[in-house]
């Protein structure tokens, strides 16, 4: 299959940088569907966001902006790291009304103000969301010496049905039993980060159990992408995105 580097020369820079203005607008990028077409927006390290219709869908929005992409009509958190949930940028973010998607641990650190419209998703829970069906599937470390960052039960991966293809965002876990169970992936964000994460060699590995069509590195640091396309081969499309600003 195609492999395809929409922005090559990705370097190793301090996670949660100052992001350029504009930034977030600059390599969305779609995927077909029975319903139209789902974009894709990486906005950084852990935070993106995926449009479909009117729908506008911010993902871990940490500390990000989000500059140049619609309001959201929905926000998810896939756990409390400061990576992934910021209270003050939440707040500024989720407005008068949008409804937030969290797990349980982040629900309970919420705000009250935004408690009120917020869903607290246990893994396998699901909902919907305006029309679209949402999963929670689990994300955390199965490496003994990485158990400590994401113990199991904790934190939300999110598997998102748009019309006829599923799209899956990881969040911050390894190659567990329950992602390589996955069917049926049309896109999938998955990390790769040590320690707290899993190696390419591992998501490169999963992938091959999963098989989603098109797979993006996100939670990538200075990871090496270039090996993990190179891994992956031809068990499904890589694309690197622009997860983490240019040097130059
Ligand atoms: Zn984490
Ligand atoms: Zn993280």
């Amino acid at each position: 299959m195609q492999r395809r580097t929409i922005l090559a020369g990705l370097a190793a820079l301090p996670l949660l940088a100052t992001i350029r203005p504009g930034f977030a607008q600059e390599t969305a990028e779609t995927i077909a569907t029975s319903g139209g077409d789902i974009g894709i927006h990486p906005v950084m390290h852990a935070s993106l966001a995926l449009s479909f219709g009117d729908e506008v869908f911010y993902l871990d929005p940490a500390e990000n902006s989000f500059e140049g992409l619609p309001a959201p009509t929905a926000i998810f958190i896939t756990h409390a790291h400061g990576d992934h949930y910021n209270e003050e940028n939440l707040v500024r973010l989720a407005g008068d009304a949008v409804p937030l998607y969290v797990n349980e641990d982040v629900f309970s650190k919420l705000p009250e103000t935004l408690k009120a419209r917020a869903t607290a998703m246990k893994n396998g829970d699901s909902a919907t969301v305006n029309g679209i069906a949402v999963e929670a599937i689990p994300a955390y470390n199965i490496t003994e010496d990485r158990k400590q960052y994401h113990p199991q039960g904790v934190g939300n991966g999110y598997v998102f049905t748009f019309a006829d293809k599923r799209v899956y965002v990881a969040g911050d876990t390894e190659d567990i039993p329950e992602m390589r169970a996955l069917i049926d992936i049309a896109v999938a964000f998955l990390p790769m980060n040590l320690p707290y994460t899993m190696d390419v060699t591992q998501a490169a590995d999963a992938v091959k159990a999963f098989k989603p069509a098109v797979v993006y590195p996100y939670h990538f640091g200075d990871s090496d992408v270039d090996q993990f396309t190179t891994l992956v081969g031809d068990a499904a499309e890589v694309r690197i995105a622009a997860f983490y600003p240019a040097t130059t």
